[in-house]
């Protein structure tokens, strides 16, 4: 299997937990951590439900998994979070802090996407994980939209920020 398509049936694996988030009446959005090409657990967001932001896919999988992921960086494994929305600020802290080697993310958001920052110290150029977009981006996009559209109240004129982001996908 080439490097892409395995990126690919991972994605569609976070785009299906995503769904199910969606039919649970979660935020949509959606992360796998993989270990040396081995599954090791998917999350999805569950702020709907839990009321505050810590509750983010990405930000809980890597604490469920923090030791494993502390020991898997110790054997100089490859630790990869594949994830339907490109992360926060905080779940990319995360991600950084915790020694992730490879960040892949579907959609870009336009509105709290975090990825494209520079390292603030040398300290935190040594730990950078590798970035990449896609696969599936239009997949996420319109699954992520279908709810924004749903729950209009809760997202206001950032809809439009992502709307427009959509002609560049
Ligand atoms: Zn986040």
């Amino acid at each position: 299997m080439d490097f892409k398509d395995r990126d690919y049936d991972f994605m569609l694996k976070a785009i299906r937990q995503a769904e199910i988030a969606y039919s649970l009446g979660q935020l949509p959005i959606a992360a796998i951590l993989v270990i040396n090409n081995e599954l090791i657990e998917k999350n999805n967001n569950s702020q709907a439900e839990n009321k505050n932001y810590f509750s983010h896919a990405e930000n809980i999988l890597i604490q469920k998994k923090a030791k494993e992921i502390k020991s898997a960086h110790k054997s100089g494994k490859n630790i990869e979070l594949f994830t339907t929305l490109e992360p926060c600020l905080q779940c990319f802290g995360s991600a950084v802090h915790n020694r992730l080697t490879r960040i892949i993310y579907a959609c870009p958001d336009p509105i709290a996407g975090a990825t494209n920052i520079s390292p603030p110290t040398k300290w935190y150029k040594k730990r950078w994980p590798e970035i990449v977009q896609g696969p599936l981006t239009k997949e996420s996009y319109e699954l992520f939209m279908k709810y924004m559209e749903e729950h209009p109240e809760d997202w206001g004129s950032t809809i439009d920020d992502y709307k427009e982001m959509e002609k560049r996908l």
